[in-house]
């Protein structure tokens, strides 16, 4: 298949992106580079542009007849998206918009999106299904709701299909070490811990100590992102099967505490850092996993590396090489 995928050069799609080359298909990554790296696309051809600029969408579609469109590109930052709500609903929602305007335009089938499990909000339940009422309570995941909204009124509307991918806590790297997280300022518990690691960052704090929890801390389900990864490029495969439009959850249907996770990467690095207990983070809540029937059934997706020890080695190895790759480019500077 031909297909675009935004926001490509970034976490999660430049995985996606190597996944999509190794099955075979033709890759046009589309990415402003704003987080994202022109190194980690590692297949395909790369464009760099925006999707605030609907005149360089429409000479992308315009240059290629595209199969699928997979749609990455996005600002994630929680707390960001509190302080500065309309860089979240231009960068994510109406830029989906834009993108949604041109797969219409162009007809194209198939569009695999990117969403996440904080449309949820704060559910009573710990273990979500789908069909759970969507309440975010920050503009990230109200911005990822209202594009999941405009995909399915446009699928209802046309002969569009799609599969919204719900993500978890996704984390780890490629275990070749070829890419990996390289986000500045990452908020991610995982990332954050493996940087207190390498020095990058002298140490860290736990959001919350009173949950009631195993431990007190928060539980979230850790999806490793080549897991991620393959579930879209499933997902694909899906639709030109013929399958009808889904919205699946992400994740792997347990949870790890953060004192859990801390203690992994602590052992598996075999180094100590400062934790500082604090209070709780505004809209954390106590636990979150999913419920992943529904992906394993329609796609039949299955984990290959279900083990946090294994989500925090990779994440280590790369956070390690990242940070070496950082001050050798910046000596030759
Ligand atoms: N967390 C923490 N310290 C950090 C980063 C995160 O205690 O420096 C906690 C956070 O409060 C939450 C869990 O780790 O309970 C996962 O947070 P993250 O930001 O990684 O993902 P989220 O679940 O918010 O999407």
């Amino acid at each position: 298949m031909k297909v675009l995928v935004t926001g490509g050069a970034g976490y999660i799609g430049s995985h996606v992106v190597r996944q999509l080359g190794r099955a075979g298909h033709d890759i046009v990554v589309f990415d402003n580079l704003s987080t994202g790296y022109a190194w980690a696309v590692t297949a395909g051809e790369l464009v760099v542009g925006d999707l605030a600029d609907a005149s360089a969408i429409e000479s992308l579609f315009s240059a290629h007849t595209f199969d699928a469109v997979l749609h990455f590109a996005a600002n994630i930052v929680v707390p960001e998206s509190v302080a500065n709500p309309l860089k979240y609903y231009s960068n994510n929602t109406r830029n989906t918009l834009n993108l949604l305007k041109a797969i219409e335009q162009h007809g194209v089938p198939y569009m695999v999106f990117s969403s996440t499990a904080a449309v949820y909000g704060m559910p009573e339940q710990t273990v979500l299904t789908e069909d759970l009422p969507l309440a975010p309570i920050n503009p990230y995941g109200a911005s990822k709701m209202m594009s999941e909204r405009m995909i399915m009124d446009l699928a209802a509307a046309s002969p569009l299909n799609y599969v919204i991918l719900r993500y978890f806590n996704v984390a780890g790297a490629n275990p070749e070490g070829l890419l990996g997280q390289a986000t500045p300022e990452a908020t991610h518990l995982i990332k954050v811990a493996c940087e207190c690691v390498t020095g990058a960052r002298e140490g860290m704090s736990i959001f919350g100590t009173d949950y009631d929890t195993r431990d007190g801390t928060c539980i979230r389900d850790y999806i490793h992102v080549e897991d991620l990864a393959k579930a879209h490029v499933m997902a694909l495969d899906y639709m030109a099967n013929g399958g009808q439009s889904q919205v699946l959850n992400c994740g792997y249907g347990r949870g790890f505490t953060v004192r859990e996770v801390i203690d992994v990467v602590k052992a598996r690095s075999g180094e100590d850092f400062p934790v500082q207990e604090t209070g709780r983070r505004a809209g954390d809540p106590a636990a979150l996993m999913a419920d992943n029937q529904r992906i394993t059934e329609t796609l039949g997706w299955k984990p290959d590396y279900d083990d946090l020890d294994t989500i925090v080695q990779t994440a280590l190895d790369w956070e390690k090489k990242w940070q070496r790759l950082k001050k050798e480019n910046n000596k030759n500077q």
